[in-house]
């Protein structure tokens, strides 16, 4: 499903964390919302989401406005930096809960929820791993675990707020790789928020860099790459070359 955000605005206390920001997210596209910190990723993700209101503009999800929609109806998959799993369930309870929470008429039951938890476990590569707690994996398997629940909800939209920002280096390089064999397989529409300009080089479809609550440049890793608008793209640059 498409998602855009056609000149929104969004203020705290007067103060713009985005200024008239327009974004066409196209179906299926793994999209990264890159910059620096305070830069307004968060906030374009969570107008998304419908986790907060745009002071003026509008988020249109195909070609309706979202604006009357709660969190629910929007059907998000969320993933955020702090696993925030489930921590007195074990890892096939975790995902089956994200099963469990699909509006009625898809909702599986009985024993289709243990088959189709235990798929989303393949998946992720953790099967063998399911009667474990979270506290008995590593950071990265936690995260593959968010994912499995995110998308056990079916969502029409995934959102990943920094998923690997509290990973160590391999890790996150592993699980770059992992997460984009995943979306390849899945082909969910996905943004992808990150400071880190490697990662979103690595991982997207298209970048989308961000600088003080504007978008300085929409393109391929390849455009950007090689041509960067922003300073902030410019930097990382200058400084692997
Ligand atoms: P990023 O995700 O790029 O780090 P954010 O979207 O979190 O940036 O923040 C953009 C700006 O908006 C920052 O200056 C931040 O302090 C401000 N901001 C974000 N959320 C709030 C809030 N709930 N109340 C006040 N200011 C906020």
């Amino acid at each position: 499903m498409d998602v855009r955000a056609e000149r929104v605005r969004k203020e705290f206390d007067r103060f713009p964390a985005l200024h008239d920001v327009s974004l066409k997210i196209q179906s299926g596209e793994l999209i990264a919302l890159l910059g620096p910190s305070g830069s307004g990723k968060t906030t374009l993700l969570r107008l998304i989401a419908g986790l907060e209101r745009p002071t003026s503009g509008r988020i249109l999800f195909g070609e309706k406005d979202a604006s009357d929609r709660s969190v629910q109806e929007r059907n998000i998959g969320f993933v955020f930096q702090h696993y925030a799993l489930f921590r007195h369930m074990n890892i096939l309870e975790n995902v089956s809960f994200g099963l469990k929470v699909r509006p009625w008429a898809t909702r599986p039951a009985g024993a289709e929820i243990y088959r189709r938890a235990m798929e989303l476990l393949d998946l992720v590569q953790l099967s063998g791993l399911e009667k474990r707690f979270p506290s008995q994996l590593s950071g990265g398997q936690r995260q593959r675990v968010a994912l499995a629940r995110a998308l056990a909800t079916e969502p029409r939209v995934l959102l990943l707020d920094e998923p690997f920002g509290a990973l160590d280096a391999q890790v996150r390089r592993e699980l770059r790789k992992w997460l984009r064999e995943i979306h390849e397989r899945t082909g969910h529409t996905t943004v992808f928020v990150t400071h880190d300009q490697e990662e979103a080089l690595e991982l997207a479809d298209r970048l989308c860099v961000m600088s003080q609550g504007r978008i300085e440049q929409v393109g391929t890793p390849d455009a950007v790459y090689d041509t960067p608008a922003s300073p902030f793209v410019f930097g990382f640059i200058g400084a692997s070359s």
